[in-house]
């Protein structure tokens, strides 16, 4: 039923707030057992891919969009490694106002790009990092009045602790161990926020410990380094100087969990065991948090039998080239049923 319909009542809105809709929130949250069996917990994926725009921006982008139009705002501008463009262009379009995104060029993913374009927001391609994206977008939307949608804005965030509401909701109290992917940071906040918010509304008596991946070559959270110049496979996640870094350490610190680097190998690897064994293709910024989670459970620190929920922050579509670059070719054979039936047991 969308976002602001399900949760209205807990979001900063008004009646004069405009009703923005894509159908986004509700995710399936899904049970894995396979690799779970494997890893010796219960373990549970939070399909954000299946969002409107194929990650879990949109769920921020609809309370920052509807706030923009009620606050009059000429147009949204934001940067993006891919996912936020995509969403903020799909909002856009979808209530008419004008959207621009600044792009770190040559490194967004095929998928994200091309949803930009064909959502028809103005499409920047900035030669340098996604840091120096943000500073320009971010100048810009002083300069000319437009609103930033990025998670510095303050809405985005709100809105996307009702992913943490809908997973207290589904498992009827929280989880021990929530995993997620962390580049600007923002999402980690936002779920701890939302869990403890739900304790503070009486709804969960306990709270999960939180445990936030990096990719090795952008991990300035996992090392305590700054990363001037981030480079990793997991295109969502290449930031070198989080956002919400301080918030992100609070919610690691109060909750009791970690932050942890994972390389490209190892995500890709966890990419390749989500979809075989599990049926779901995330791409592959989603898949450091089970690439972390394997981690963990190689060092012994996954406790038996956790009920462990890790988000899948993203639609594997959006970045088809990743998965190919991993995966072999197809058997060809000619028309023949002969060729048929000897490529069938092979
Ligand atoms: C944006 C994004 C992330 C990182 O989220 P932060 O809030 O920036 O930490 C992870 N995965 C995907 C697919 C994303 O689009």
């Amino acid at each position: 039923m969308g976002v602001l319909k399900r949760y209205g009542a807990n979001l900063p809105i008004s009646a004069r707030t405009p009703g923005v809709n894509l159908e986004e929130g509700s995710t399936p949250l899904v049970r894995l057992d396979r690799i779970g069996g494997d890893l010796g917990i219960e373990l549970w994926g939070k399909l954000e891919g299946c969002n409107p725009s194929g990650s879990f921006k949109d769920r921020g982008m609809v309370l920052a969009v509807a706030k923009a139009l009620e606050d009059g705002a000429r147009a949204l501008v934001c940067a993006s490694t891919g996912n936020t463009s995509a969403s903020a262009a799909a909002y856009a379009a979808h209530v008419g106002a004008p959207c621009y995104v600044l792009l770190p060029s040559g490194k967004v993913a095929m998928g994200k790009l091309a949803q930009a374009l064909i959502y028809g927001a103005k499409v920047i391609a900035v030669d340098g990092n996604f840091d120096r994206a943000l500073e320009m977008a971010r100048e810009a939307s002083r300069k000319l009045g437009f609103a930033m949608v990025n998670s510095v804005n303050p809405y985005r965030l709100i809105s996307q602790k009702t992913g943490a509401w809908e997973i207290c909701e589904e498992l009827g109290r929280a989880p021990d161990i929530h995993a997620i992917p962390v580049g600007n940071a923002g999402n980690i906040s936002a779920y701890w926020a939302g869990y403890k918010d739900f304790r503070e509304w009486g709804k969960i008596s306990g709270l999960p410990r939180m445990v936030g991946f990096q990719a090795e070559g952008a991990a300035p959270l996992a090392t305590g380094k700054p990363c001037p110049n981030p480079e990793t496979v997991a295109t969502a996640i290449r930031i070198g100087n989080p956002v919400s870094a301080e918030r992100a350490k609070s919610a690691v610190l109060e909750s009791g969990g970690e932050f942890g680097a994972v390389s490209d190998e190892e995500i890709l690897a966890a990419q390749a065991m989500l979809a075989a064994k599990g049926g779901v293709f995330a791409e592959p910024a989603s898949c450091a948090a089970l690439a972390g989670l394997i981690k963990l459970r190689g060092a012994k620190r996954l406790p038996e039998g956790s009920k462990v929920v890790m988000v899948l922050t993203g639609n594997g579509l959006k970045d088809p080239d990743a998965a190919l670059r991993q995966t072999g070719e197809p058997i060809r054979i000619g028309s023949s049923m002969e060729e048929l039936l000897e490529a069938l047991a092979q």
